[in-house]
This record gives C-alpha cells, structure tokens and sequence, in this order.
C-alpha cells in the first residue's frame, strides 16, 4: 500500500471511530454520581433512569465512590463514548471546570445535580433550596432547645451544599446568637459525609465541653446518625435536639424513637423526574426547561432550578407514606 493509500484508510478509520451523531429523540445521557453507595443516590439514580427512559433516552450510570480522579475519569470515558448530555452529582465541587470544559468542546452539555459544580462552564443546576434546608435545621433545633450551647455539624467541606446549608443555618440563629440566648461553642465540617468522623468529632466536642451541649445542628441524616452515636456513649442521646436532612431510613425510626428532633424531606423522584426532563430538553432543545433562578458558579450565572423542601418531625413524619417515599412496613421494620 502506498503512502496516501495508507493516510486515506487511517482518515477513514479515524473517521469511523469518531463518537455516533446525537440522535435527539433517543438521547444518551452520562450519570456520573459522586457515590452510589449512600441510600439517597442510589434512589436518585433509580428514579432517575426510570423517568429518562421514558423518555426515550438511554442512561450510563457511573459512581465515583467519593474519589475526584475517579470521577473525571468517569466523565473522560462518557465523553468518548458519545453521549448528548452529562449529569453529574460532583464529589468535589472545584475539580471539574477542565473535564467540563472538553465535555463541552465535544458538543455535550452538563447539568449539574443537586450539587454545584463551581467554576465550569455547565448548562444548567438543579436542586433543593439549599438555604432553606439549613434554615428549617437550625429551626428545628431552636424549637427545642432555645437557649445554651450549640455545635454546628457541617457537611463535606468538597460540597457546595455545605457551605450554602450552613449560611441557612446561621441565618436562622443569629438573632438567637445576638441575643446571648445561645452560644456556638465549636464547628468542623465532616469530611465526605462520614457518620464515622462526624461519631469522633461530637465525641471530641462532648469531652472538651464537659458534656455541656444544648443542641447540634447537624447537616444531615448520615452525619446526625454518627452524632447519635456519640451522644448515646453519654446517656445523651433524645436529650440534645440535633437536625439532619434526606429522611434516610434510619433517621425517620430516630425520629419517631425521640434521638433525633427533625429532619428534611427531599422528594427524590421529584428533582430526579425533573433532571431528566430538563436534561432530554437540553438535547432535544425543542422546549425550555422552567428555571426559576440562576446560581453564580464563579464563571458564569448558571440557570437553576430549586424544588421546595419539607421540615419533617414526629408529627408530620406520615407524610413519608402518604407520598410514597415508604411503606409502613418499612417505618415500621426492624
Ligand atoms: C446532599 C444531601 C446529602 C449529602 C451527602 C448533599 O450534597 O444535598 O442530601 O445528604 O450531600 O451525600
């Protein structure tokens, strides 16, 4: 074979290799999900997939286990295998602008999952109103103990989420701090979410404050669980109200027993119902996804969309059934 002979075949064939045109009615949509291993986002992926392919879209689900290399590779390999559309829940907020930034040169649009991707060019957010997440958590621990020492649980310090709950937190509990009724007496963020290292760090907080601790706003259900732990070890747990979010299996039966005093109900099939819709809009580009808002991301005013969340405490903890989200037998269940 001579030499043009051989160039025009490796064209061909580079051409052949190239990613598949976007075939808008049956859209490919990459779901790239920082860890599936934690009960919520293996819901979100399930609802998710269920309402996308309804759709008539096809989903690759990849989970990160919580690892930032991981993940963008995971977005590396949906990229090259051709989908229209990527929707990623990131691990960490601040290491994707370059894995966005080729997903786009390759024609893909992002859409950020109820997590925001910072300083990356993505076409559109979704979530829950964070603030008003951290404000009925800060609230419903205030209800119960409106005076004395409080500790403040954060999130992982990778997650935007963290950082916007604990503004909803501080919102709600500035005038009470104002007004010397109460007193933050400590706050760590809680790396990756661990209910382990949130377990330490209130064992930590317990000891240095000679139990002395009036109330935790903790920034959700997993951490709140590990919380628990460490004031059971001290008798305490059921008598220092503490908040979550997610009713995560275990903190609803928390909820109902008296150790923890509320938490956040997040209608999963909701926002992953939504996301999917706006995501097979995003590629079809026939109608507008209904975006209520925009989130500054630190390069550019990404369209959101926010979905309502539910403070639930013992009284209003059957909402859970009514929508579906369990069944009784599963409240009820060892
Ligand atoms: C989500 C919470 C979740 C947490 C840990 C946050 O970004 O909004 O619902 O509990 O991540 O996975």
């Amino acid at each position: 074979m001579n030499t043009l002979k051989r160039t025009l075949l490796a064209s061909a064939l580079a051409l052949l290799s190239l990613p598949v045109m976007a075939d808008s009615a049956h859209p490919k949509i990459g779901f790239s999900i920082d860890d599936l291993r934690l009960e919520r986002w293996s819901r979100d992926r399930d609802y998710f997939v269920a309402a996308a392919e309804k759709l008539d879209a096809k989903v690759f689900v990849q989970s990160a286990d919580a690892n930032e290399q991981k993940q963008i590779s995971q977005i590396e390999n949906l990229i090259s295998r051709g989908v229209d559309v990527i929707v990623i829940v990131p691990f960490n907020a601040t290491v994707l602008t370059n894995a966005v930034a080729e997903a786009k040169k390759a024609g893909i649009k992002v859409v950020s999952y109820d997590r925001l991707i910072l300083n990356a060019d993505i076409d559109a957010y979704i979530s829950f109103d964070n603030e008003k997440v951290g404000e009925m958590q800060a609230n419903g621990v205030l209800k119960a103990a409106s005076k004395g020492n409080y500790f403040l649980l954060g999130g992982a310090p990778t997650d935007n989420n963290a950082k916007i709950l604990r503004e909803g937190q501080m919102k709600a509990l500035q005038p009470a701090i104002d007004r010397g009724d109460i007193k933050i007496v400590g706050q760590q963020w809680v790396k990756e979410w661990n209910p382990t290292e949130a377990l330490s760090i209130v064992e930590n907080a317990l000891t240095r404050n000679n139990n002395k601790i009036d109330g935790i706003v903790a920034s959700n259900d997993a951490t709140a669980g590990g919380a628990i732990q460490a004031l059971a070890a001290q008798k305490l747990a059921g008598k220092v109200p503490i908040s979550g979010q997610d009713a995560d299996l275990a903190a609803v039966k928390r909820v109902i027993d008296g150790t923890q005093t509320m938490t956040v109900y997040k209608p999963l099939k909701l926002i992953a119902t939504e996301a999917a819709k706006l995501s097979v809009q995003l590629v079809r580009n026939d109608e507008k996804p209904k975006f209520d808002s925009q989130s500054d991301n630190g390069m550019k005013k990404v369209d959101t969309m926010l979905l309502t969340p539910t403070l639930l405490t013992k009284d209003n903890i059957d909402l859970l059934e009514k929508d579906g989200f369990y069944t009784k037998a599963q409240i009820d269940g060892q």
